[in-house]
Parts: C-alpha cells; structure tokens; sequence
C-alpha cells in the first residue's frame, strides 16, 4: 500500500526540496488513527515548513501541511471509527509530526475534531487554521466586551487568509469593519467579504510617535504585529481590545504601556494550536454558524500537492489572497 505526498529532503549542505513522492504506508507516524486525507491548505507557517522550516521542522524528511480534513481509514481509538469525517489543526502536526499535503496521515486521536455539522470537507479547509485562528480572535473579543454598534473593528493583513475569514465573520455579526491591506487591489475584494472602509497600510505602519491618538477602533484582530500593532493601540476606544494571532510585519512591539493605564485596553492574545478540544468544537460550531458560505466560496482558491512549492514561497511574501485548498488527490 502506498501514497503520494509532499516530501521534503535536506541535503547535507542543509538545503531542502520538496517534491511529490509516491511512499510506503510504512513510513507513516505511529499515530492511534489512519486519515485518507481529502484537504488540506496553505498557511503562514506551512510555507516556512515547504522550505527551510524557520526552525519549525525537526527531521528531514518531512512531510509539512499544519491542517487536513478527511475520512477515517483506520482506528485503535474508539472515538473514532472507519468512515468518520474529521479535521485537524495544530498540535504542531505538519512541523513536528507528518501533515497533511499527504493522501494519508496518522495522527493522535486527541487532535482531531469531528468534521462540522453542515460543512464538506472542502469547505472545513477553507475554514482551516486561518479561519479557527480568526473565530478565536472574534470569541475573545467578544468575551472582552466587543459588540455590534460600538464602531469600526479593526482587521490587520485583511486580505491574507486570516484577515479574510475575520472580515467576513465580523462583517456577518453585525460589526462595522474597517479592513487594513497593502493591496490596494483587493479593496473590492474585502467589500464583498463585508467591509466598510479600507486603510492603507502606510497609514499604520509608521512607529509609534504619541502613546495615544484618537481614539477610533472598537475592537482589533491583528495579523500583522510589530510597528501597525502598536500603533493600534494607542488609536483603540477606551475599555477596547486588540486580538494579536501574528506576526506578518514582525515580531516586535515598539509600543509604550500609556493606552493600558489611560484608556484600560487591553491586548489578548490568541494561538490555535494548543487549544483545549472543548474550545475547538465551540470554535468550528460558531463559524458554521457566523460564516457565510458564499462569502467563504468567494475566498477559495484551489491547488494541487505540485503546486505547494510555488504557494509556500508566495505566502512568505505576502502575496496569497484569501484561502488557498489544496485537494491532496487531484
Ligand atoms: P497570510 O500571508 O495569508 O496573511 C498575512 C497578511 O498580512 C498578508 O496577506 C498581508 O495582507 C499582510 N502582510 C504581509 N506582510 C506584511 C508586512 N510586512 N506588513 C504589514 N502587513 C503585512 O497569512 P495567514 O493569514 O495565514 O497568517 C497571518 C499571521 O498569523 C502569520 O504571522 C501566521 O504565522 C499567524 N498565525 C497565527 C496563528 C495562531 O495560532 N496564533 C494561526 C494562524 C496564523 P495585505 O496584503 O492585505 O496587507
């Protein structure tokens, strides 16, 4: 029995290639679960892993791919059984554990979720990290106090695959958003996903010169970091929140502790990759909920486990819009 996957080799000089390969079952992880793997998609991170990792990847080979959804092949674990549909993201699976740019993958049972109710596998991974990420995001805010009509929410490198899903989710909750990009390009784009207004990105990325401006944004989901996040907070509404999920611009905070003692905002922080299962299912529950499909179909582009390379290096750079799914079997 065999598969193809998306393998990546390290040569002794230290440089890597991937290529799609043709490999054993045998050489799969000694997971509790075996998933004929149907989707998977590109990520920040998945791009870092496709080449020289960024210190992600342990051993070489490697197959990357930190998301999948797909059916249940086989199972020691009786959570799950043959025939179930299910998805994983996180659980550092695609850096530290063979991913999912794969036809098959074994996996801990403890790192899957059942697939969604009302969700096709190929609509799970346009969802996929980026979009659980992006509902984190607007859950904490919203536990902090964020609600529709209390102004313009804030979302940083909106037309990348975490500002996509952030905008359309906030948009259908009834926010006002405000979609930050440097792409002019894609102002139409972000219209249709639901925002209001679009900021440049040079209107945000100049650093810090007074603690506090005025003071114009109910809520943030940052993608961005670095000088645009520091900025943000001086220009939050007093009592507001910011949601870091990365660091697209960097992973410093040139910023100064006045927004938090003058205005009591507050910077939450969000990871989707240790996230207690508990908090997984209320996430993929809420985004079936929260997330137009047609807003969702409209951010998809599709790929193939070949075309990987290419989109790993485009993604580093910024230059991926929206959700890209990657159908492992075409
Ligand atoms: P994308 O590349 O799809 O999106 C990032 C966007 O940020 C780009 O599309 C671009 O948007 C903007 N951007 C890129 N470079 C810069 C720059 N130098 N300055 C300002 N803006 C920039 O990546 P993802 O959406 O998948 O991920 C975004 C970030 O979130 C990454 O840092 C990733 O590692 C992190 N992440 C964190 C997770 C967590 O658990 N906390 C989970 C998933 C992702 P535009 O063109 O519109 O300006």
């Amino acid at each position: 029995m065999s598969f193809k996957a998306l393998l990546v080799e390290r040569d002794e000089e230290g440089n890597t290639s991937a290529s799609v390969q043709e490999l054993e079952d045998s050489r799969l992880p000694d997971g509790d679960v075996v998933v004929a793997v149907e989707y998977s998609t590109v990520n920040y991170k998945d791009g870092l892993c496709v080449g020289p990792g960024g210190g992600l990847v342990r051993t070489y080979p490697h197959v990357p791919g930190i998301d999948f959804a797909g059916t249940v092949e086989s199972s020691t674990d009786s959570r799950y059984k043959a025939g179930d549909k299910v998805v994983l993201t996180g659980w550092r699976v695609g850096e530290v554990w063979w991913g999912g740019y794969s036809q098959k993958a074994s996996v801990k049972a403890d790192w899957l979720v059942p697939l969604p109710d009302g969700l096709t596998t190929q609509q799970a991974m346009a969802v996929g990290t980026a979009g659980i990420t992006a509902m984190l995001a607007v859950m904490a805010l919203e536990k902090h106090g964020l609600k529709p009509g209390q102004g313009p929410v804030l979302v940083t490198g909106a037309a990348g695959g975490v500002g996509s899903v952030a905008t359309a989710i906030l948009s259908n909750l009834g926010h006002e958003v405000a979609a930050v990009t440097g792409r002019p390009e894609t102002a139409d784009y972000l219209k249709e996903l639901g925002a209001t207004t679009i900021v440049a990105r040079e209107e945000l990325s100049e650093t810090v010169k007074k603690p506090l401006e005025a003071e114009t944004w109910a809520g943030c989901v940052d993608a961005v970091g670095g000088d645009m996040l520091a900025r943000v907070l001086g220009q939050l509404k007093y009592g507001a929140s910011a949601a870091s999920i990365g660091l697209a611009g960097g992973a410093k905070l040139p910023a100064t502790v006045i927004p938090f003692l003058l205005r009591g905002v507050n910077l939450l922080g969000i990871d989707s990759v240790m996230q207690p299962y508990e908090n997984r299912l209320a996430a993929w529950q809420k985004l079936s909920e929260s997330l137009p499909m047609d807003k969702l179909e409209g951010m998809i582009q599709p790929a193939t486990l070949a075309e990987l390379p290419e989109l790993g290096a485009r993604i580093l750079k910024g230059q991926v819009k929206g959700r890209v799914v990657v159908d492992v079997n075409a």
